[in-house]
């Protein structure tokens, strides 16, 4: 399977309204490990865990967010309630001692799924500078 970092190098950014694989996950016409969901965020295991715990949030509407560089002033509550979910996963999940989350931003950035996405990571010690 090609590196993260193949993948977001091979992908090209997509248009703001472009469905993406996440589209797919979130209707459930591919199955995902879900873990919290409510009427505006899904979060679900990532298929390809760089933690023990290793989960992704992201909103159910993606309405032209396909990556932070992209935020307007009107995802201010969308983008607020991604991170406040982040820490209500990490309490579920246990994660009592610390956690890392991650934002993605285009190529250089290893995206490699256009619709925004928060990274949540823990279970392990993290290190300092990310690769
Ligand atoms: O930040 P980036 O765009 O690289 O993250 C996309 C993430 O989506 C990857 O960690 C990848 O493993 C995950 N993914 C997934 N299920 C899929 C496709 C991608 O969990 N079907």
């Amino acid at each position: 399977m090609a590196s993260e970092k193949q993948a977001a190098l091979a992908t090209a950014p997509s248009d703001a309204d472009a469905p993406t694989i996440f589209d797919k996950i979130i209707n459930k016409e591919i199955p995902s490990n879900v873990v919290y969901e409510d009427d505006k965020v899904f979060a679900f295991r990532d298929i390809n865990p760089q933690a023990p715990t290793h989960i992704l949030i992201i909103p159910k509407v993606k309405d032209g967010l396909t990556g932070l560089s992209k935020a307007e002033k009107r995802h201010f509550e969308i983008l607020g309630r991604l991170l406040y979910t982040a820490k209500l996963i990490a309490k579920q999940e246990g994660l009592d001692d610390g956690f890392r989350v991650v934002i993605n931003d285009g190529p250089k950035g290893c995206q490699s799924v256009y619709h925004i996405h928060v990274h949540l990571l823990g279970g392990r010690q993290m290190n300092w500078p990310p690769g």
